[in-house]
């Protein structure tokens, strides 16, 4: 136990935690280009909050949350997804009484009590984007576009975007009844968690990854059949924004975000590559979240993002993401008082800037220079006293070997012209 992670968590190592860096680099670039900027949310929030923010219907709610009491009394949760804890801190500090609309990102932890396997974590961190205040169907394109960009950008072009609309309170109403009406009849038949669902969310019946439901639903009326006139022109518009930015998109009547403050659009976008966990994004609009988690009456749509799945995606499509570079120079030293200087020196070099490697072992200068190879430096030097005493330095390019004669004090602009 003592040096065992918990099970679902894992180690991000130095040799894997470049690949964050980079993507995290990449996802605040092209935040900051699009004009989002980011939030912070505590890593734990009232239980309430998640209840009405997620929604009692869920599996996130009904199954995967982790909820404690603290020693004061309280109900609290551990993150489970980032929306409505954005939500809360949007409410709480007026930020609606700010010029519109709110542009929100984060990266973060999020906890879920799920059965672990490739692509599904209890601890997994996601990117999420929300767009709060705009009604317009070009801010889910732009929220879209976002994700897309991200992909795009890391390579990844055979990714599959799919699109619905789950409708509004008015029309999915209708659609619900006569969705119920299609399942009356093999009720029995469907899993035990989706005999739930019929009753407080029929919708999400069509999300269920059990078999035998999904046969059962495989004719089931369209919701895209029984939009409103709002609603359908809504989708229309998404289309027209999504057409003109030239993605690829397919239209799938299944996907769904079941709440009733859950409305109108709602995406994925999908790797074949990686099975069973293929979604590596899900999101759309939520019309009545604000408002339902005790704010004003304000449009919101966003998504998340997993980041292990988006890593897993890479791998499978062999795409590397680039190593970061080497020491620029490694200074080897020899005899006491060198030894002195040399880290003085490593020092001051690095506070300029420069990758500097230095000895922390005492080695011998044989094996200072095999360290060196290791590190992968791309220049050395060897300090002994009368290097010292001479200002006088041979700077080697450990590429090719060759050498020449500086004085210490070039050493830094000679490096940095290379
Ligand atoms: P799934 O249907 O796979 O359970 P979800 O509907 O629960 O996904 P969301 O709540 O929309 O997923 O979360 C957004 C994204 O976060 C998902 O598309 C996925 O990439 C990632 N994700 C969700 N749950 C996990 C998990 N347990 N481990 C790793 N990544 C996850
Ligand atoms: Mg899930």
């Amino acid at each position: 136990m003592l040096t065992k992670a918990p099970r679902g968590t894992k180690d991000v190592l130095p040799s894997e935690s470049y690949k964050w860096q980079y993507i995290e680099g990449l996802i605040r670039e092209i935040c900051d280009v699009y004009g989002f900027k980011e939030i912070r949310t505590p890593g734990f929030e009232h239980t309430e909050l998640f209840l009405r923010g997620v929604g009692e219907s869920t599996d996130i709610v009904r199954k995967e949350m982790y909820t404690f009491t603290d020693k004061g009394g309280r109900s609290i949760t551990l993150k489970p997804e980032g929306t409505s804890p954005a939500v809360r801190a949007f409410i709480e500090h007026n930020l609606y009484a700010e010029t519109q609309p709110t542009k929100l990102y984060y990266i973060t932890p999020v906890y879920r009590y799920e059965r672990p396997q490739s692509g599904r974590l209890r601890e997994h961190h996601q990117f999420g984007v929300e767009i709060f205040g705009a009604k317009s169907a070009s801010a889910d394109a732009e929220v879209i576009s976002v994700a897309m960009t991200l992909l795009k950008k890391l390579g990844l072009n055979n990714l599959e975007l799919r699109i619905n609309s789950v409708g509004c309170p008015v029309c999915r109403k209708n659609y619900n009844k006569v969705l119920k009406e299609f399942l009356k009849n093999n009720l029995e038949y469907l899993c035990d968690d989706c005999k739930v669902r019929y009753e407080i969310n029929p919708l999400r019946v069509l999300d269920c990854k059990v078999e035998s439901c999904q046969r059962i639903t495989k004719d089931a009326p369209l919701i895209t059949d029984y939009l409103c006139d709002d609603c359908k022109s809504h989708f229309e518009e998404l289309q027209k924004y999504l057409d003109i930015m030239g993605y690829d998109y397919i239209i799938d009547p299944r996907i769904v975000r079941g709440l009733d403050y859950y409305t109108k659009t709602a995406f994925e976008i999908i790797s074949k590559d990686i099975g069973a966990q293929g979604t590596v994004c899900g999101g759309g609009r939520y019309d009545g979240l604000i408002e339902e988690c005790g704010g004003p009456s304000m449009p919101g749509v966003g998504f998340g993002m997993g980041l292990e799945r988006l890593l897993i995606t890479l791998e499978q499509n062999g795409i590397e993401i680039p190593k970061p570079e080497g020491v620029d120079l490694f200074i080897a030293y020899v005899g006491e008082e060198a030894k002195l200087f040399t880290f003085a020196l490593a020092n001051k070099l690095r506070f300029n800037g420069l990758k500097v490697e230095r000895d922390n072992m005492d080695r011998s200068l044989k094996a200072q220079m095999k360290y060196a190879n290791k590190l992968n430096a791309k220049f050395a030097i060897v300090i002994g006293e009368e290097e010292m005493k001479e200002n006088k330095v041979k700077l080697k390019d450990m590429s090719v070997g060759s050498e020449v004669e500086i004085s210490i004090d070039e050493i830094e602009q000679r490096i940095k012209n290379i």
